[in-house]
């Protein structure tokens, strides 16, 4: 039965005992989360059963080794068909303090209201293809806060109201509707639910399918967490017709810098410029903190999430196009692009870009100020 599902042969092979279930007794409910539900029992002595309503689940918490509870065996209820782990019975008592409620692994945050686990699993990783299964794993793994967000392969069908918003060099970017919307935790609910109807911004990258590493590079660049200054990332897509890859990104609302300009020049005060400014050096300072250079920083790389001035704050702008981002010390490549005016002497020289010269880049940027 159960061991054959799991492709387990012999339970000895896991160097687990297979326990029938008939053998326990006063069987007593402790608490019940989405995918586990605790009893407490009596078999040789008094145990634990911890079961659980999905083999994988199961599967998974057998492989995984937590040294703080003795595992005695495993079972099946016969009638539910659930997968049984049977443990130690003090788990009862840490069940719902220190090990999650909804799947039963330990917390691993301090105050236990949400687990990392439980929203790394959130949804299934299926894009068809292992490297990017593997990119949006690593992508998951970052999460460090219920409020960051899950990302995701979102399937090019899901995206509505498609539309041009700009073209570059390297990638076009539209807006667009995306159905179903990003995955939200919800604390009272401890599960994630979706946010329908969510307008996002599709970077579609040329060529991409023939330059993964560039394109995982950018992915990489921006943040799931949503109080960065760096643009926030929901997932990736594919077009089926190209196959160009695409990243499904934050929609910024005011557009660039020189857009927003546009709409709001008559109120652009001193007070607002500099408000501006602050903004934009710790969004560069995010990027040289992590020992990168943006290498094409200007004004039409700077992105407003309103287009009203007066909801003007330190989260409505975002440094964009990182895709040319790099490690400080990858300079063996000397590449000159950008636009011209933001671009530093030196590398115009063509000596190495450094972080000095995207610092040159925001010198640039305080002088059109003065217009
Ligand atoms: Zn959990």
């Amino acid at each position: 039965m159960v061991l054959i599902q799991l492709k387990i042969n012999e339970p000895s092979d896991i160097g687990l005992e297979l326990i029938p279930y008939n053998q326990f007794n006063k069987i007593r409910n402790i608490g019940k989360g989405h995918f586990v539900t605790v009893y407490s029992a009596t078999w040789k002595h008094e145990v634990a059963l911890v079961c659980f309503n999905d083999s994988h689940k199961f599967l998974n918490k057998v492989k995984e080794s937590d040294n703080n509870f003795k595992i005695y065996g495993i079972s099946q209820n016969p009638n539910q068909g659930d997968y049984i782990l049977v443990l130690q019975s003090e788990y009862c008592t840490e069940y719902g303090k220190t090990y999650c409620k909804n799947c039963g692994g330990k917390y691993d945050h301090i105050d236990h209201t949400w687990c990392k686990q439980c929203l790394v699993t959130a949804t299934s990783i299926n894009s068809g293809n292992e490297k990017i299964d593997d990119l949006i794993e690593e992508m998951r793994l970052k999460i460090n806060s219920h409020l960051n967000i899950i990302f995701e392969w979102i399937p090019y069908n899901q995206f509505n109201y498609i539309k041009e918003i700009g073209k570059g060099g390297f990638a076009t970017v539209y807006s667009a509707i995306w159905k179903d919307g990003p995955l939200k935790y919800n604390v009272n609910e401890e599960m994630c639910t979706r946010v329908p109807n969510k307008k996002v911004a599709l970077k579609c990258l040329n060529n991409s399918q023939n330059m993964i590493d560039e394109f995982f590079n950018e992915v990489r660049a921006y943040s799931i967490n949503k109080i960065d200054d760096i643009l926030n990332v929901y997932g990736i897509s594919q077009n089926p017709n190209t196959k160009d890859y695409i990243i499904v990104i934050e929609y910024a609302d005011g557009g660039s810098y020189n857009n927003w300009i546009s709409i709001n020049y008559k109120d652009f005060d001193w007070r607002n410029k500099i408000q501006t400014l602050l903004s934009i050096i710790e969004g560069l300072k995010g990027i040289h903190k992590k020992q990168k250079v943006h290498h094409d920083f200007h004004t039409g790389n700077i992105l407003f999430l309103t287009k009203n001035l007066n909801n003007l704050n330190r989260k409505s702008l975002f440094i964009s196009d990182m895709g040319l981002c790099e490690d400080v010390n990858n300079t063996s490549e000397v590449k000159t692009y950008g636009v011209i005016p933001y671009i530093a002497p030196e590398v115009l020289r063509r000596k190495p870009y450094t972080q000095a010269a995207d610092i040159y880049s925001f010198g640039m940027i305080i002088d059109m100020q003065r217009n």
